[in-house]
């Protein structure tokens, strides 16, 4: 017996950007393209500011406002990245607890729309943020750790990013993703949109999208989609105790499980 993703897929692909500037306009526009999903992490404090800073390579970054996202994310995830971008090993306890709960508050309040994921801003991580993340009702929480690989994640408030965009390893992880025969192999891809202009990346992540978009065997999902899919999974014992259907593929057959139902 193996474990499938939903409709008898091996495989799930999912990217996500952070930080909701300029590009992400036109990032948006080659995942509807091609159908694919992502999870944008966006600090809405910032965007009520108009936010810029200037990148290495003397490009302005200029953060989407209020009004320009409106619409733009429909269909994808939104998630926290907390209310101003802060360095949060700086901060105490109360207002990590409060960049995380006031962001998600106001995400929600200006999409009408749940917001259950949260992507940690810069590189620091620790217990008390993914302790936090999970009091404020985040369903999962996502460190900028690299971990390279395609084995689901299982410590929700723990989740290693599978390859940042800019790295040389891109395009090799990704080969191997379709080549990998990992049970529910996942192939995550980070980082800003605005690192395709400054890295001249656009031809790379259109040819990637193009390339997932062809395969029968990958699913395209948002971070949300997978963290409760993988939790249905995980609850699994013969008898499908979660709400949604799940698949398994059975001595060469693919079978899907209703809620309740048994193997
Ligand atoms: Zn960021």
């Amino acid at each position: 017996m193996r474990k499938l993703y939903p409709n008898g897929k091996r495989k799930a692909f999912n990217i996500t950007y952070d930080d909701g500037v300029l590009q992400d306009v036109r990032f948006v526009a080659l995942l509807n393209r091609y159908g694919l999903k992502g999870t944008f992490n966006l600090n809405s404090q910032l965007m009520e500011e108009e936010f810029t800073w200037i990148h290495p390579c003397g490009m302005e970054v200029k953060r989407l406002s209020t009004e320009a996202v409106q619409g733009l994310y429909d269909g994808h995830e939104i998630a926290s990245h907390t209310l101003t971008h802060p360095y949060m090993q700086e901060l105490p306890e109360f207002e990590i607890l409060r960049q995380q709960g006031e962001d998600k508050q106001r995400l929600e309040a200006l999409f009408g729309r749940e917001v259950r994921g949260f992507a940690v801003p810069f590189d620091y991580y620790s217990d008390l943020i993914a302790r936090s993340a999970q009091i404020c009702g985040f369903e999962y929480a996502r460190m900028s750790d690299v971990s390279l690989s395609y084995v689901p994640c299982s410590d929700w408030y723990y989740w290693k990013t599978g390859v940042y965009h800019i790295m040389p390893e891109l395009v090799p992880f990704v080969e191997g993703f379709l080549k990998s025969d990992q049970e529910l192999a996942v192939c995550q891809i980070v980082g800003h949109s605005y690192d395709l202009d400054a890295e001249k990346l656009w031809e790379t992540m259109e040819e990637i999208c193009a390339t997932i978009a062809a395969q029968e065997d990958v699913w395209p999902c948002t971070n949300l989609e997978l963290v409760r899919y993988l939790k249905a999974m995980e609850q699994f014992d013969g008898v499908n105790r979660s709400n949604q259907t799940l698949w398994f593929e059975v001595d060469g057959r693919i079978i899907s499980l209703l809620p309740g139902c048994s193997l």
